[in-house]
């Protein structure tokens, strides 16, 4: 039997925004908690509360009359999730002790290792002084435990000369690996046990400013490196014992060893071309896990391709989608805007899905709309 769910999400960017778009068809009642009056999410929420996602009495508030608690961010108060999740009437996914390690990349890392998942050999550091300390370890990467994201909070220290760009805070510093491809697999565990993953996709980042630039679904692997991909995801849900939507970042290196990076407990920027490109998307499914729904059928309908759109580097203010006539004029071609009334440098204000037959297709449609869709003010 289903009844209206009323479900609260703290966080109302653009993954709350695609995912209340989804949830509309479920006849879903959304109530969203964002710091930010103007948040994505703010005119299509059934109810819209500003307010922080780290204030334990905001959270005790907001979460009074809704029957489910679900992220769209990580960097929330877990604690205090893990009190109302402990009082057993709302549902609380994913859980709150699995978000508060995931929020950390050292305790992220340790589980990988306790767990035999195979991800980049690292140690651990506190200080820049430990980096000196183990300078026989570079070339590597040191990433800040805490409160890193889109890259930020990521340095690549080759040799002695970029130390001092490292973090002196608890941080890991992980190995260089000599990337062959980045991948992603999302996977899904419903609250009633059901697994089921999305086809591995290829993220291809921005050299300059460390965001996906594009991604190709499905990647252009081998049927062994597809595999294995999707059995290391579904392990890690049943290890972790999740329940939810759980973006599972990796690399292939170039000897074809698949490495785990990083997870993200939410609906991922690596599943925005499910939308049109998948029977089901990353966020009907994640909101049928939560719910505790039958999953749907996760495979590609066609080859498919996403472009972030991010605002142009030297413009601030209200923004402008120039070149857009031409680019919505190609066929297979869906954009979708996060309705951000002001553009920054490098900011996420939307992204574009193509459909075509074949990847020769997808990337000669890229290259129109890369040179022609510039977001500016004026
Ligand atoms: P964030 O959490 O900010 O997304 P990531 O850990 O995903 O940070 O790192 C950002 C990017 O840095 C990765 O997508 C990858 O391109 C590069 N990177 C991260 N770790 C390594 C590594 N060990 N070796 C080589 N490149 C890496």
């Amino acid at each position: 039997m289903y009844k209206q769910p009323r479900i609260g999400i703290l966080g109302g960017g653009q993954l709350g925004r695609m995912l209340i778009q989804a949830g509309i068809d479920l006849n879903i009642y959304f109530k969203v908690l964002d710091p930010d009056p103007s948040a994505p999410c703010k005119n299509i929420a059934d109810e819209f509360v500003c307010g922080s996602l780290l204030d334990e009495n905001t959270l005790f508030k907001f979460a009074e009359d809704i029957d489910i608690l679900t992220i769209e961010i990580e960097a929330v108060n877990t604690d205090a999730l893990q009190i109302i999740a402990d009082k057993g009437t709302i549902k609380v996914f994913p859980q709150p002790s699995i978000v508060k390690m995931i929020q950390d990349k050292r305790l992220q890392k340790q589980f990988y290792i306790t767990h035999n998942i195979p991800t980049a050999s690292f140690i651990l550091t506190e200080t820049i002084a430990d980096v000196w300390e183990n300078k026989h370890y570079l070339p590597a990467v040191h990433k800040c435990g805490k409160g890193g994201y889109d890259g930020k909070g990521v340095q690549v220290i080759k040799n002695t000369d970029d130390i001092a760009k490292g973090f002196d805070v608890p941080s890991v510093l992980e190995k260089l690996v000599e990337i062959e491809k980045e991948i992603s697999v999302i996977v899904v565990k419903s609250a009633n046990g059901q697994i089921q993953t999305f086809p591995v996709v290829e993220c291809v980042y921005h050299p300059e400013h460390n965001l996906v630039d594009y991604l190709l679904s499905p990647a252009d692997i081998t049927t062994a490196h597809e595999e294995k991909a999707k059995q290391i995801a579904i392990d890690l849900v049943k290890k972790l014992d999740y329940i939810g939507i759980l973006a599972v970042e990796m690399f292939i290196d170039k000897q074809g060893t698949i490495l785990v990076n990083e997870i993200a407990p939410r609906p991922h920027n690596s599943g925005h071309q499910t939308i049109e490109g998948n029977f089901s998307s990353q966020y009907q499914e994640m909101l049928r896990a939560i719910i505790g729904l039958p999953l749907g059928n996760t495979e590609t309908r066609t080859y498919s391709a996403m472009i972030n759109l991010l605002g142009e580097a030297g413009y601030e203010g209200e923004a402008h989608y120039q070149g857009i006539e031409k680019v919505l004029a190609l066929p297979n071609v869906y954009i979708h805007l996060y309705g951000k009334t002001i553009t920054k440098p490098f900011r996420k204000m939307g992204h574009i899905t193509l459909l075509g037959n074949d990847k020769r297709e997808i990337l000669q449609k890229m290259d129109i709309i890369k040179k022609n869709l510039k977001i500016i003010s004026q």
